[in-house]
């Protein structure tokens, strides 16, 4: 299943990475050296505006296996991977972060795993050096969740650190949604997989980019993007309660037949209207997240514009994917 001379396309996102890319481009092109293969190291510039872009293109005249797309202004990690995907030439395909948060040392492993018949070598965390407490507990806590409520489950304490073979790349291309929630795409096209376990190192230099707000969206996002179960709960919420409210009803009206009108009630009243309304703008706001994502994808945009491609320059707009 391996073709003579493999070549390895190493996919990397950037935005403002500055700090990090010669270390970077030093620990990546001494294992790939090693490699014993053609390598591709195809960087996607996310819009960064510090000078990772002038940085990476200097490298280039030293590394010509060095590649740089430019997307037209900061699209988010997702769509900047994408970007990569769609446009990796490589027979596999290995997708890390540039903050070295993922050891590039690990590259001749997982190339081993693939030459030895996996389609996704996956790589498990087994610490998470440089990550708070809450971190951890919030990410815990979302994967059980995700993975109750989805059908295809995300591996545990994995990021987007893997290889895949071309053909699972292929798969996932053709994947046509716009919101692109990678973490379950990736879990949806399955794929006979080998996991590994590493230790993920701190950040090298600069600050994460992500806070509290963006994960929460991230969250919604994976949790509405592979599941309408949630539509489903609402759905049983909105039945009990219409049958508890019945029951109650039928109760106070034999009451009041029986026993004669009594004005009492009023506190239980206030507490019924309050909990039922609360519970129909909850079922309302969840479904207007469910229409929100169509109208979001019946617009058929572009899940990234290129702006430059250091391979060939691009003349005009190119909408992909
Ligand atoms: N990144 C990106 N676009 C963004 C944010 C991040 O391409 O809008 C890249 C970033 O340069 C890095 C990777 O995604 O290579 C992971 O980002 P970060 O280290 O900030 O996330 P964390 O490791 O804290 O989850
Ligand atoms: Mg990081």
């Amino acid at each position: 299943m391996t073709p003579t001379d493999p070549l390895l396309s190493i996919v990397i996102p950037v935005h403002n990475e500055a700090d990090v890319i010669a270390t970077l481009l030093n620990r990546l092109v001494l294992v790939c050296r090693q490699l014993g293969t053609a390598t591709e190291l195809l960087f996607v510039d996310d819009g960064s505006r510090d000078n990772s872009v002038a940085l990476l293109l200097q490298a280039r005249r030293r590394y010509p296996d060095i590649r740089v797309l430019q997307l037209s202004r900061n699209f988010g990690k997702e769509a900047a991977v994408s970007a990569g995907l769609t446009h990796a030439k490589g027979d596999a395909v290995i997708l890390m972060d540039a903050d070295l948060q993922d050891p590039p040392e690990l590259i001749p492993d997982m190339v081993a795993q693939w030459r030895n018949g996996a389609d996704v070598v996956l790589m498990k965390r087994r610490t998470r050096a440089g990550e708070s407490w809450l971190k951890r507990a919030t990410a815990s806590l979302f994967y059980r969740l995700i993975n109750h409520i989805s059908d295809a489950p995300i591996p545990v304490d994995t990021g987007d650190f893997r290889l895949m073979s071309r053909r699972t790349v292929d798969a996932l291309n053709q994947l046509p949604e716009r919101n692109r929630y990678l973490k379950g795409m990736f879990a949806w096209v399955g794929m006979p997989t080998v996991t590994l376990e590493f230790d993920r190192d701190p950040r090298l230099a600069g600050k994460t980019k992500w806070n509290y707000l963006k994960l929460a969206h991230l969250a919604m996002e994976g949790i509405t993007s592979f599941s309408t179960r949630p539509l489903r709960i609402a759905l049983i919420l909105g039945l009990l309660a219409a049958g508890a409210g019945g029951l109650f009803g039928t109760w106070e009206v034999l009451k009041a037949l029986l026993m004669g009108v009594s004005t009492p009630g009023y506190a239980s009243m206030i507490a019924m209207i309050t909990f039922l309304s609360g519970v129909q703008l909850l079922c309302v706001g969840l479904l207007g997240e469910y229409v929100g994502r169509i109208y979001m994808e019946t617009k058929q945009r572009p899940v990234f514009i290129l702006a430059e491609d250091s391979d060939e320059h691009i003349q005009e707009y190119q909408p992909t994917l």
